[in-house]
């Protein structure tokens, strides 16, 4: 297992510098290298001996405390094993194939603004990850098995309770927030020098406690995290020098994501629980952090006085009653990663249901452009004029990714649902914040769920932490109450 992960970190590193620094030349070697390096990890994984080993394994595993990492590892890597074992290597190997070709031609099409262009290879694709499904067959629906790779647990039907109960609620939120005066943001649109909008996200997650002898950031078209054990956990972003937000929440959002593994236990390295236990796990913690940290007033109690000295050309005159509603501006808009906090969730539900619908073969992927506008319709009273700022907007779906957008919105419940226990178990929290310390939260993050890695499946380390399962009461009640008092609801 520890050679495994050396070999998966390597393959993250030339990742990192794929998306970095590498020339435009780079890539078909690139391409090449990653493809031998992940190949070999994926041999060495489902082989015969590690089938044997983990078989001889199970008496011993029946003798641990369930919560111990013995326990954990022989758990967590049996059941990795068992699924990667029933996906043939011929049908890895021509999905990869078929997902290279999809990207580019999505590339095209977004280009382009020609959804035919994409279409045969986004079916082709659909009906590969039906084929993909079947080897996990039974389940209890064909999306289950595409969900559990990012969700280990969770099951289709529950994303759609939480959804169904979600998605009139945001609506009609929404819709109060628009029969309401329009907030001003004008001021956050202006020229802001690169090196100060750098510097001042790095004076912020260095409070909120990244640790720099275990990370670096640096800019990349698509910000990620990512990381080559637990003493090295880097970011990226990416800095508009017309626009405040990019850079700022971008960033505080990225140090969400390193603070979890940088916060992982270091018994766990180079073992398959060595990092976070799942895509919503993640997201919360990144939503915490840009979210209910830096689109908090507290937090700006503390930043705006620096911000404006740094900025105070445009920021002088703007007072932080001013700045906080801007910073949290509502309005409807197309592009899902540019969305505010009331509508995010409604571009994921939308995704979701489609994903649903194509993968029970009740919509055909050449009525997608349709449904897609249709739903943006409904649910945010907005329509795309074109394709390319509609249904071809994400690369997910060109990589042959489908399950993976519930996690985003999961994501943002967890992180209430975790905010609303912590605040009760720090009860001066809003003042800590206001002074700039965040050293008591960042203990309580690791104690809680830092540490774990991925020793539990998301939905028993939330029961573990809230005492109930994932759930969207918490997310709602804070939505309500921020938005309501911004915009006098
Ligand atoms: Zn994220």
């Amino acid at each position: 297992m520890a050679e495994i992960s050396d070999l998966n970190s390597a393959t993250a590193l030339l990742g990192w510098d794929q998306q970095t620094y590498m020339p435009p030349g780079g890539v078909i070697a690139r391409g090449n290298q990653i493809g031998t390096l992940s190949s070999l990890a994926h041999s060495k994984f489902v082989s015969q001996d590690v089938g044997v080993l983990l078989e001889d394994l199970k008496p011993y595993a029946e003798s641990l405390d369930p919560d111990s990492d013995d326990f954990c590892l022989i758990e967590v890597t049996s059941r990795d094993y068992d699924k990667q074992k029933k996906v043939p290597s011929d049908f890895v190997a021509e999905f990869s194939r078929v997902t290279v070709v999809a990207h580019s031609a999505w590339e095209e099409a977004r280009k382009n603004d020609d959804f035919s262009h994409f279409q045969p290879h986004l079916e082709k694709i659909v009906e590969m990850r039906r084929q993909y499904a079947d080897f996990f067959a039974p389940y209890e629906h064909v999306y289950d098995p595409l969900l559990d790779d990012f969700e280990p647990g969770m099951k289709t039907a529950e994303v759609q309770e939480i959804f169904s109960e979600l998605r009139p609620k945001q609506v009609e939120l929404i819709k109060a927030i628009g029969e309401k005066p329009e907030v001003d943001d004008s001021f956050l649109h202006q020229s802001f020098e690169d090196q100060k909008q750098w510097d001042f996200g790095e004076q912020a997650i260095t409070k909120y406690g990244y640790d720099w002898d275990r990370g670096r950031q640096d800019k990349a078209t698509h910000p990620f995290t990512t990381n080559f054990g637990v003493g090295d956990v880097r970011i990226t972003t990416r800095v508009d020098p017309n626009f405040l937000n990019t850079a700022l929440f971008g960033t505080l959002h990225e140090a969400g994501h390193a603070i979890y593994e940088q916060g992982v236990s270091p018994d766990l390295e180079r073992t398959p629980l060595g990092g976070g236990a799942s895509l919503a796990i993640h997201e919360s913690q990144s939503r915490m952090y840009e979210n209910l940290l830096g689109r908090a007033y507290d937090f700006w109690v503390y930043f705006y006085p620096k911000l404006q000295e740094i900025f105070s050309t445009q920021l002088g005159n703007v007072d932080l009653d001013t700045f906080y509603k801007g910073i949290n501006k509502v309005a409807p808009s197309l592009i899902r990663v540019e969305a505010d906090e009331a509508t995010y969730n409604l571009h994921i539900m939308l995704r979701l249901e489609l994903e649903i619908a194509l993968m029970e073969g009740k919509l055909m992927v050449a009525d997608l452009p349709a449904a897609w506008n249709e739903r943006m319709d409904d649910y945010l009273g907005v329509v795309p004029s074109n394709d390319a700022e509609g249904v071809l907007q994400d690369v997910h779906w060109s990589s042959g990714v489908l399950g993976y957008f519930p996690t985003y919105s999961l994501g943002n419940l967890v992180s209430n649902q975790l905010w609303e226990k912590i605040n009760l178990d720090i009860p001066s929290l809003s003042s800590q914040i206001q002074g700039g310390d965040f050293s008591e939260l960042l203990a309580w993050l690791h104690e809680n769920v830092h540490r774990h890695g991925s020793k539990f499946k998301p939905q028993e380390l939330v029961t573990r932490i809230v005492g109930s399962r994932i759930a969207p009461e918490p997310y709602l009640k804070y939505l309500n109450e921020k938005f309501g008092s911004i915009y006098q609801l």
